[in-house]
């Protein structure tokens, strides 16, 4: 069984109302797991991701009050994605696992305690996965629904009810951090990166206080960025739709032709229905051709790492 350091990361953006609170709750499940010797020592890293209310104030106290608690100030809000990022980044120097987690409480930070069981017993990567979505509204659960699908559909792997609540192990950590790619979705970027996993199932409550930081429009960016950081199939798709627009241009023109001389038409339609789906299956064909070189240079310019190296033995 192993054991270590552990790091529980928070970004946060005006979550003034919620931190002493979030702190607390945190302090004592790293005490806890201390004293009952599950990790080897424990700490919260707060990152304030530019925030305009009292956060980083209420950070620095309590950095100071209790040796648990580092902060990291970013300059500007650069987003949640961005800002965790940074906070593993600098967590990866000096743990052993970190877990992400939310400032608002709405994850159950009581699942901490079996995620470290599962990082002991080997586990690299421990995801925290929502069981039911009861306590969100019919649109929030439907909409959290159809994002799954879409991102399925269009090729991105994403774990159903899994958002950023999650355990990874130093050697995930690193992989994770050595991406050089510039628009993160990390719930994805973990997914490519293999180890073994396991699942954390816990019920997602309510935030604690304040508001959503996540309206609607920041939703959809979020799905887009998802998607397109992550697939090229949205191109091959323009390219499946040119052949299936040749395919009905083939058809018009059976069709075309046989009402043409039976004489069911009016002069110039024949010749406007064909080229009009032709003209149109073509555009997209070679629409989609450049797709498939553009797919390739943006799998490229990624640069992501070629493998991952779980671990090495005795290597000289
Ligand atoms: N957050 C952040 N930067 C942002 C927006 C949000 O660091 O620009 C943090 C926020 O403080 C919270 C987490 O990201 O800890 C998730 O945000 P929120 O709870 O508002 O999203 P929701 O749960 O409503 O999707
Ligand atoms: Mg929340």
């Amino acid at each position: 069984m192993r054991k270590g350091v552990l790091k529980i990361v928070v970004p946060c953006y005006n979550e003034e109302e919620v931190l002493h609170e979030t702190n607390k709750r945190l302090l004592e499940v790293i005490t806890n797991m201390e004293q009952s010797g599950k990790i080897v020592s424990g700490g919260v890293v707060y990152v304030d991701d530019g925030s305009r209310d009292k956060t980083w104030q209420i950070i620095d106290e309590l950095s100071k009050e209790d040796s648990h608690v580092s902060g990291i100030k970013l300059a500007h809000n650069a987003g949640h994605q961005n800002a965790l990022f940074a906070g593993l980044t600098l967590a990866s120097e000096c743990c052993d696992m970190a877990v992400s987690i939310d400032a608002d409480l709405q994850d159950d930070t009581n699942a901490i305690f079996e995620m470290v069981d599962k990082y002991n017993e080997g586990a690299e990567v421990v995801y925290g996965v929502r069981r039911e979505r009861t306590t969100d509204t019919w649109f929030k659960r439907n909409t959290a629904l159809g994002f799954y699908k879409l991102m399925s559909v269009m090729g991105t792997d994403v774990k159903y009810n899994h958002a950023d609540f999650r355990l990874m192990g130093s050697a995930a950590l690193k992989a994770l951090v050595s991406m050089p790619e510039r628009n993160l979705f990390l719930r994805g970027m973990v997914r490519t990166l293999g180890f073994k996993d396991a699942d954390v199932y816990y019920d997602r409550s309510e935030r604690f206080a304040g508001e959503s930081k996540y309206p609607l429009s920041k939703m959809m960016n979020f799905a887009v960025d998802g998607i397109t950081s992550f697939s090229v199939k949205p191109l091959r798709l323009i390219f499946s739709f040119g052949i299936f627009f040749i395919f009905i241009a083939i058809v018009a023109i059976g069709y075309g032709l046989y009402s043409h001389y039976i004489g069911h038409t009016i002069p110039g339609w024949t010749s406007l229905l064909v080229s009009l789906w032709l003209i149109g299956g073509a555009v997209l064909l070679a629409i989609g051709v450049v797709g498939e070189y553009v797919g390739k240079i943006y799998k490229e310019v990624k640069r992501r790492p070629l493998y991952v190296i779980e671990r090495t033995e005795n290597l000289k």
